[in-house]
């Protein structure tokens, strides 16, 4: 049962503690205003006929996040997804998951299908009564096409026919306005008849262009005159071969985001330029009586940049295809699988988003910081458990005369230190014998100033178990140490009456041998050694760092044994590990390193 708290007082808190973000200023004064009050919804997504035929829409807001089912997601977008959906969900809105497939060349269903469960791990849903498919841009193809051919009747389209290379020459740069297209001052009906043409197959690939009329003169070389549709034989996974020619970009995504009733069009700075056309087109589209008003608005904030990380799917892919990481999922990815096989927790990510805030000026966020989030998620969370990650064996010389020859003696200590309130923490049970592994930087032979560990004539605790006093160690014939060696003192054991008639300096983890199971245990460092790994064109690939994952075999106590896949716990002074999701398996104990105890990324 959860502790019973005002709502309001929690409200209250939980508003207190949210960082800077300008978006949540702009959706308040817009919602105080009430300027999208009098929307309608017509159930589905719709031209102004269909959503006027709706009732008032019961999302106060409506976001977006419409990736391009081209790789699969990474940090960069988690960002942007709890960015979207958070909104949403905090003002009473909704935000819709679509695709932006309108682009013919490659798009897979294994990215799609990786996306609907990146977004659904991270605690987030589009689903709405009725309608719980996401959205597809291709599905707006028609009204995509409806819209052009009304541009060109109204004078704000014509078909261009210069090649790519005049084009790009006429257009002019930024001290030098463009220069007129011969085509520009076509007959709407010219235009229109040659438009159609282009969409029954009668011109070549790339022959010619449907472009917006807006001004040549323009400062914004955005706006002299763009591209909106271009011919392309290409077969698309949804419309199959019906079309040959496609929508740009810049003009299907307005188009996408009108006909889906959103209100706050939330993309990253690069399309700040861009800006421009989204709202000329928007209001050519609104007067024609095609598009519903208000139109969405687009807003732009500064995209994540994360140090030693690098987000772009192109170069994820590079990674994967060239073998440098296991596969998209491969744990030192920063790509939504990896960073969940990492051990990184949906909580985690979603602090990582509040945390960082929203803001207008590019800016790299420390990785330490990612780490931070994911530390204090488990730090509440994640089961105790004791791992010997570089084992040597403790032969306790006493035991058979002290315990009873062959004795093991059952030990147990809390999965968690400090239970929710009101809970008792699960208890481990694990023994202890005649031998124990302990690591190997646990004992010295000449223990250097201020060691308080185990060197001889020096007693310490094993955890949970008993006082121990080191007598020394056993070498083979090269030095190498062995076995160390120590005696038990009885009547030491934790919990017991007697547990405190010794007083030692310092406890030390261990595990038994006869009832620890050996583990591999995959130690993941920082992919890449230079914090910016492709900034300024730099080859990423250069900074790779040859010790990013390191294999060891490791003795883990049985509690840890029986984890099952994405199980996460504690290992006792060495950090944060996960039960791995793929290759875990009960007997047979796979764990990754997800993060230390202690940042060490400013290193
Ligand atoms: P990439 O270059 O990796 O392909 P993209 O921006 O082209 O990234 P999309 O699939 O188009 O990827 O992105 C979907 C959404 O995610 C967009 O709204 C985009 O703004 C957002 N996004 C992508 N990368 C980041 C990032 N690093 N930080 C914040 N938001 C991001
Ligand atoms: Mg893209």
């Amino acid at each position: 049962m959860s502790t019973p708290t005002h709502p309001q007082a929690a409200a209250n808190a939980a508003e207190a503690a949210k960082p800077s973000n300008f978006l949540r200023q702009i959706i308040e004064n817009d919602l105080a205003k009430g300027t999208y009050a009098s929307r309608r919804w017509g159930g589905s997504p719709g031209d102004a006929a269909h959503h006027a035929a709706g009732q008032p829409d019961p999302a106060k807001i409506r976001t977006r996040f419409p990736p391009e089912p081209n790789g699969y997601l990474h940090v960069g977008h988690a960002k942007s997804i709890c960015l979207n959906f958070g909104l949403a969900r905090d003002y009473g809105g909704v935000c819709h998951l679509r695709f932006d497939d309108t682009n013919p060349e490659k798009e897979d269903t294994e990215y799609v299908n990786s996306i609907i469960d990146a977004v659904k791990w991270l605690g987030f849903d589009w689903a709405q009564p009725g309608n719980d498919q996401p959205y597809q841009a291709s599905d707006y193809f028609d009204f995509m096409y409806r819209a052009a051919e009304h541009l060109i009747e109204a004078g704000h389209a014509y078909v261009d026919e210069q090649t790519a290379e005049q084009m790009r020459v006429n257009r002019g740069d930024f001290g030098k306005p463009g220069v007129d297209s011969p085509f520009r001052s076509r007959t709407p009906a010219d235009n229109l008849r040659i438009f159609r043409e282009m969409r029954d197959g009668q011109h070549e690939d790339g022959s010619m262009v449907l472009r917006a009329k807006i001004d040549m003169a323009s400062p914004n070389i955005n706006m002299r005159d763009p591209a909106i549709y271009r011919i392309r034989r290409a077969t698309h996974h949804n419309t199959g071969d019906k079309w040959c020619i496609y929508p740009m970009y810049t003009y299907a995504h307005p188009i996408e985001d009108a006909l889906e009733q959103i209100t706050h069009s939330i993309c990253t700075l690069e399309f700040e330029d861009q800006r421009p056309f989204y709202d000329w087109l928007m209001e050519r589209l609104c007067e024609g009586g095609l598009l519903a008003a208000p139109a969405p608005r687009q807003y732009e904030f500064a995209r994540l940049n994360l140090t030693y990380v690098i987000t772009s799917k192109r170069k994820l892919a590079q990674l994967v295809y060239d073998h440098k990481v296991s596969g998209w999922d491969d744990p030192r990815m920063p790509t939504i699988v990896g960073l969940r096989r990492r051990g990184y927790t949906p909580a985690a990510l979603q602090m990582f988003a509040e945390r960082i805030g929203v803001t207008k000026s590019d800016s790299w966020i420390d990785y330490g910081t990612l780490e931070g989030c994911l530390r204090e998620d488990l730090e509440a969370k994640a089961h105790r458990g004791m791992a010997v990650i570089n084992p040597v064996k403790l032969v306790l010389t006493n035991w058979d005369e002290v315990m009873g020859a062959g004795h093991l003696e059952p030990c147990s200590l809390p999965a968690l230190p400090h239970p929710p309130e009101g809970t008792e923490s699960p208890v481990r049970h694990f023994t202890i014998g005649k031998e124990v592994w302990i690591e190997r930087e646990d004992f010295e032979e000449v223990p250097p100033k201020g060691y308080k560990r185990l060197f001889p004539g020096n007693k310490v605790r094993l955890k949970g178990g008993y006082v121990i006093e080191c007598t020394g160690c056993a070498k083979d014939a090269a030095g190498n140490i062995t076995e160390v060696l120590a005696t038990v003192v009885g009547g030491t054991k934790s919990g017991t009456p007697g547990a405190d008639s010794v007083k030692v300096k310092a406890a030390i983890t261990w595990v038994g041998v006869a009832d620890g199971v050996q583990a591999e245990v995959r130690m993941y460092d920082r992919l890449f050694l230079d914090a910016q790994p492709d900034a300024g064109g730099k080859d990423f690939i250069e900074s790779l760092n040859p010790n990013s994952l390191k294999v060891v075999t490791a003795i883990v106590e049985p509690s840890l044994a029986n984890a099952k896949p994405d199980d996460k716990f504690q290992f006792e002074r060495h950090g944060y590990f996960v039960a791995d999701r793929v290759d875990h398996r009960a007997g047979k104990p796979v764990f990754n390193l997800a993060v230390g105890l202690k940042d060490s990324w400013g290193k």
